[in-house]
């Protein structure tokens, strides 16, 4: 799925397969849904659950 080891961007914990994360990235203005991918691994910032709970 990603190509670098996915870690969640706040506590840096190592995200594993089936993991709920979420993803937080601005959307791509002119390039196609086949470039989501290549943009997450630049762009995105992936956060896990623990995180994505805090309020
Ligand atoms: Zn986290």
């Amino acid at each position: 799925m990603f190509k670098i080891k996915p870690k969640c961007s706040i506590c840096e914990k190592e995200i594993k397969g089936n993991d709920v994360v979420f993803v937080k990235m601005n959307y791509p203005k002119s390039r196609g849904m086949t470039e989501i991918k290549a943009y997450l691994q630049n762009e995105g910032e992936i956060i896990c659950e623990d995180c994505s709970q805090i309020k």
